[in-house]
């Protein structure tokens, strides 16, 4: 379920330490190292898997609870104003960590 070597996964375990601000079982949300806007956080599944090209009826379930969430864990991260979703796909999208993470981007007026 969870990969020896992936960055996310060690978060997840706890062996790199991470700015967290929702946790539960299926998922862990925590600040992103190198904020790219005011409010930067990752969503990602408490499930290893790379792409959403592989997508399987467990995964979609996640996934699925998460989209459910974010609202939830957005508004109480302060983003009541609005906030960006972006899930990098691959090396054209400049994805870094191959373990599948939703970026929530907000606190300030974003550019396109
Ligand atoms: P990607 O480019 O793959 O869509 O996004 C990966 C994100 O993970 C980047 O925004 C990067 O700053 C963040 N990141 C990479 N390593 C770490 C880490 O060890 N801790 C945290 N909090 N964020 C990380
Ligand atoms: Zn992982």
């Amino acid at each position: 379920m969870l990969d020896k070597d992936c960055i996310f996964c060690k978060i997840i375990r706890g062996e790199i330490p991470s700015s967290k601000v929702y946790e539960d079982d299926k998922m862990l949300v925590f600040k992103d190292i190198e904020p790219k806007a005011k409010v930067h956080l990752l969503a990602i599944p408490k499930n290893h898997f790379k792409l959403l090209s592989e997508m399987d009826k467990e995964r979609s379930e996640i996934l699925n609870y998460m989209l459910k969430k974010i609202p939830e864990i957005a508004n109480e991260s302060g983003l009541k104003n609005g906030y960006r979703l972006v899930i990098n796909q691959g090396d054209d999208a400049g994805q870094t960590v191959f373990h599948l993470h939703v970026h929530i981007l907000g606190g300030e007026t974003l550019d396109w």
